[in-house]
């Protein structure tokens, strides 16, 4: 089947990228550390740009698992957060209130400032559900509240093409280590905003993965990925550099990058514990 749509692309990395080799060459991601907990430290002198950018050191599964096995009560008895003391606190670290290492220590903060990673608003994040998308997995499928009704056109044009939307990957939490996504996520991903999913489908002809979805040849699938490629606001990724084909998005990234910019900081800043 052709597939004569557009082949623009407003994909993905941003141009700091180049030069953070130090840190990448490490497995490390390059981040703001104002914004994000590192679990395992960061790292400075290895990121490109201003100083606030910093190479947050790899978590393997281990190392989350060990984490959150801590006995952290004595901190958060005093809404304190315990992480490495690399990581950015707006109140002080103070030792004797975590488990682990003894640089795992408990920030809280002195006079009234709140903590790193919570700053008191609230998390605008939806749990989807539908007839027609589901959560892989048991997945709680969290999309941004403005990203609401593209879900549900989706589900309309999964319903129309006879399909169920198995949704592998929603909203994503920065730094989130994933197994199996198709393409290493994007600086500026909209999945870190809750406008964008990843998926496979089960339809009458079969379940169809990523491979399915790209070649077309699954009637069921290439109904429902024509309807997305014919709605303006919704982007299909299997014609980006390179392809990706189990993702859907609505381009907020692309088109309003300042609007991308604020939610980001929003939904990282009080979604993520
Ligand atoms: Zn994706």
């Amino acid at each position: 089947m052709l597939r004569l749509a557009l082949l623009a692309t407003f994909c993905c990395l941003a141009s700091a990228a180049l030069t953070d080799s130090g840190c990448t060459n490490l497995g490390g991601a390059c981040q703001d550390w104002r914004y994000y907990k590192c679990t395992a430290g960061y790292e400075t002198g290895l990121c490109s740009g201003d100083s606030n950018r910093r190479c947050c050191l790899p978590c393997d599964l281990s190392c989350r698992t060990t984490d959150s096995n801590y006995d952290d009560s004595a901190c958060e008895n005093i809404d304190g957060t315990c992480m490495d003391n690399s990581n950015y606190c707006t109140g002080s670290y103070s030792s004797g209130y975590c488990g682990g290492p003894s640089d795992r220590q408990c920030c809280s903060a002195n006079s009234g400032g709140g903590g790193i990673i919570g700053g008191g608003g609230s998390c605008d994040l939806v749990t989807y559900s539908s007839l027609n998308i589901k959560g892989y997995n048991n997945l709680k499928v969290e999309v941004h509240s403005g990203f609401v009704a593209d879900m549900d056109t989706l589900n309309s044009y999964a319903r129309q093409c006879d399909v169920t939307v198995w949704v592998t990957h929603a909203f994503r939490e920065e730094g989130q280590n994933l197994g199996g996504t198709v393409v290493p996520p994007a600086t500026t991903s909209n999945h870190l905003v809750g406008h964008a999913i990843d998926f496979n489908l089960d339809t009458p002809n079969g379940w169809c993965n990523g491979d399915c979805l790209y070649a077309g040849y699954n009637s069921n699938a290439e109904c429902f990925i024509q309807k997305v490629l014919n709605t303006s606001g919704l982007r299909w990724g299997g014609y980006w550099s390179p392809s990706d084909p189990v993702h859907i998005d609505d381009g907020l990234n692309a088109y309003h990058y300042n609007e991308w910019e604020a939610l980001y900081y929003d939904l990282q800043g009080n979604c993520v514990n």
